[in-house]
């Protein structure tokens, strides 16, 4: 007879992972918005130098990478949450938040983490449509929010859609919203935002509204996704108490820590990445429209990929034509994530790779649809 697992196990959605990685060399990764570009050697050799005294539990109040997010964001360290990826704390959000009849809103298709947190706590979901440049409806959101709401989520940049919206216009929703409703908004992707335009710049917003959370991660621009440091925002310390309260003491290891305070450190190398990822995008992105494929508006590390053009709506065999489209590149060494998975069926998130891997993708996907 088999094991009884809890209920709650048939709703969870299982993530949609990327392929798996028993993948010969050479194969470009374009498929999980990472960066191409290895740590900095300071940041490398951080990690190192902690491996040493890794006999230790981890401080369990991380207080030299809280006061190092503290000094960088000028905010009280006791107002930061940390988490073994933003993921973790998204999880813990949902945990600390969401129980049955609570509600829960977010816009879809977005991140495919936050179906979990309603399935996990046997809250309702309300997913509320994209526009259709593929971009966060806020007025509908706002419309959705009843007695019932603990938490709305906000990605901004958008993924798996690349879009991002104006500071202005998050400003009029988060306005809307009751002091009660706690509202993260998921800037994994900020640094590379023209439209957001500079990673303080939703700073101040904080002050104004003290049931929001920016929350932030490691993974992308700061290129340490394999050793998991996420964090949150705010200008108060009820989320981190809430959040911590969920979780194991030793969530975030001893040598992500490190890395994470050295790689904060190196604002330089995270301008020159976003210099290069963002020529990158446009290179990609023209190389794209010439084989006639409707590309959203991107403000991230990645871009969303109509096969064909922008009007066509998907038919019997979009999914079979993305799916033969996806098993094509991926024999031809590129690895991207196919639309559907993500709640996009006919589209495909390429992740900007580097110069070489890009030109390899523009190459194999003419090939492809020509
Ligand atoms: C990649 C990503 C994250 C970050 O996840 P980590 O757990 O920090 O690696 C969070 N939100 C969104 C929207 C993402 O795409």
């Amino acid at each position: 007879m088999p094991i009884e697992f809890a209920e709650k196990l048939r709703r969870i959605p299982v993530y949609p992972a990327a392929a798996a990685y028993d993948l010969p060399d050479g194969v470009a990764m374009l498929a999980s918005n990472e960066a191409p570009f290895a740590p900095a050697e300071s940041v490398q050799a951080a990690a190192a130098r902690a491996l040493a005294g890794v006999h230790r539990y981890p401080d369990p109040a991380y207080q030299s990478l809280r006061a190092a997010l503290a000094a960088r964001y000028e905010l009280d360290p006791a107002h930061i949450s940390l988490g073994n990826g933003s993921c973790e704390l998204l999880l813990a959000a949902g945990e600390a938040l969401l129980e049955p009849d609570a509600e829960i809103v977010y816009a879809w298709p977005a991140f495919s983490v936050y179906p979990h947190l309603a399935a996990a706590a046997g809250a309702r979901a309300i997913e509320v449509p994209l526009d259709r440049d593929c971009r966060h409806d806020l007025d509908a959101m706002a419309a959705e929010i009843t007695v019932a709401t603990r938490l709305v989520i906000v990605c901004n940049p958008n993924n798996p859609t690349s879009t991002a919206l104006g500071l202005e216009e998050i400003d009029a929703f988060l306005a809307k919203v009751p002091r009660h409703v706690a509202v993260i908004l998921d800037e994994a992707y900020v640094e590379f935002s023209l439209t957001v335009g500079d990673p303080l710049a939703s700073l101040p917003l904080l002050a104004r509204y003290p049931n929001l959370i920016l929350l932030r991660t490691f993974s992308k621009v700061y290129g340490l996704a394999g050793l998991r440091v996420g964090y949150g925002l705010a200008a108060t310390d009820e989320f981190r108490v809430a959040t911590d309260q969920v979780r194991q003491p030793f969530f975030l290891n001893t040598a992500a820590q490190a890395a994470a305070v050295e790689a904060l450190a190196r604002q330089d190398e995270v301008e020159r990445r976003v210099s290069a990822t963002v020529a990158a995008r446009e290179t990609l992105l023209a190389g794209l429209g010439d084989l006639g494929c409707w590309v959203a508006s991107s403000d991230a590390n990645f871009l969303w990929v109509k096969l064909g053009p922008r009007e066509v709506a998907p038919t019997a065999d979009t999914a079979t034509v993305e799916a033969e489209i996806v098993a094509g590149l991926r024999r031809r060494g590129v690895l991207v994530r196919a639309g559907a998975a993500l709640g996009g069926p006919g589209f495909l998130r390429v992740t900007v790779g580097t110069a070489a891997e890009n030109a390899r993708f523009v190459a194999a996907l003419s090939e492809l649809l020509g």
